[in-house]
């Protein structure tokens, strides 16, 4: 009878731990060596209490369409055109070359976010000008004209039975709902202080012809982040690449105020004080998860010393840092506590 009574108690004790369990959302780096985060890492995976899963910058860090760990994709999120965030360049295999310098192949002329979106029938939630252009690529993969997704107001089902275009514009917001679910994964685009140029490799012939002797390139703007709000009450601002703006504190903080930020690192916009600084003074989350850091950050798994993303997060005050470790899940409640993988 005991034992009867103590396997019951198990059980309920597991019902009541998965129902906790399920109200967090996942977040899944998908980095060119697991278990590191390294040079190139930026894709990364988001999967809400209801199911919906959406990628964000699938960069050069993944395998393409076929990449076993992606899984579904309902939604396609890009910061911005530049080749390592569009993906202009891929991975072969997991563990290619060294965490600092991965060995990446051409992902021309189609792009990993375009092979991706049309291998998962994904909706392009991104601004208008690059939604169009990642389109016409799918449809050259495909065969088929990309369409506008179907669209009750903003809300976009997330099981879509072809690939198709959710655009918005800078404030612009979309929902990417489960059948049955009550509520939808809320998506906005948000400033960002950076651009949009296209990696060469990725146009047509004629187009490389026209603008390479100028030196000009092909400007998909304005550049986006993206204030993502979950479900379960998680508010994640993904910064994108930007420097520090004051939108960071009047619209992002002020209006949507996210309470988990993935900041990118990266020397040509932020440094580790700026980034910092953001953080702390502008945007004030609960939690920050850094990404985007263009130099091998780890060693092992662990943070290695004289980096920028240690100066970074050395800098942050009074709120967890966690890394964007490659293949760890991460797991969020809707106040930004982080509940598994890594806390
Ligand atoms: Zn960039
Ligand atoms: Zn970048």
């Amino acid at each position: 009878m005991k034992a009867i009574k103590f396997a019951l108690g198990v059980l309920s004790l597991s019902v009541v731990c998965a129902s906790v369990w399920a109200q967090n959302v996942k977040i899944t780096p998908l980095g060119s060596h697991p278990g590191e985060l390294c040079d190139r890492d930026r894709a990364t995976i988001f999967e809400d209490p209801t199911g919906v899963r959406i990628l964000y910058d699938a960069g050069q860090t993944v395998m393409g369409g076929n990449d076993p760990r992606l899984g579904t994709v309902h939604a396609v999120l890009l910061s911005h055109a530049h080749g390592d965030h569009m993906g202009d360049r891929k991975i072969a295999a997991l563990n290619m070359g060294a965490c600092d310098k991965p060995e990446t192949i051409s992902a021309a002329p189609h792009s990993t976010t375009a092979e991706i979106a049309a291998a998962k029938n994904s909706a392009l939630v991104m601004i208008a000008s690059t939604s169009a252009f990642l389109a016409k690529k799918v449809e050259n993969i495909r065969g088929k004209p990309t369409g506008a997704c179907a669209m009750d107001g903003i809300t976009i089902a997330a099981v879509q039975a072809a690939p198709c275009v959710a655009s918005l514009h800078m404030g612009g917001t979309r929902i990417i709902k489960a059948a049955g679910a009550e509520r939808g994964v809320e998506i906005t685009s948000v400033f960002a202080s950076h651009d949009s140029r296209v990696s060469r490799d990725l146009l047509t012939e004629a187009q490389q012809k026209s603008v390479a002797p100028d030196n000009l390139n092909v400007s998909l703007d304005p550049p986006t982040g993206y204030v993502v709000k979950f479900t379960n009450g998680l508010r994640v601002y993904m910064s994108g690449d930007t420097g520090v703006h004051s939108e960071m504190q009047t619209i992002i903080r002020g209006l949507h105020k996210p309470n988990l930020v993935l900041m990118n690192l990266g020397l040509a916009a932020t440094l580790p004080e700026a980034a910092a600084f953001a953080i702390n003074e502008l945007v004030r989350p609960n939690a920050v998860i850094v990404s985007h850091v263009n130099e091998a950050a780890t060693s092992g798994g662990v943070l290695r010393p004289n980096t920028y993303t240690k100066a970074f997060i050395d800098q942050v005050k009074g709120r967890p840092v966690f890394l964007a470790i490659s293949g760890r899940i991460l797991e969020f409640d809707g106040s930004a506590t982080c509940m598994a993988g890594g806390c």
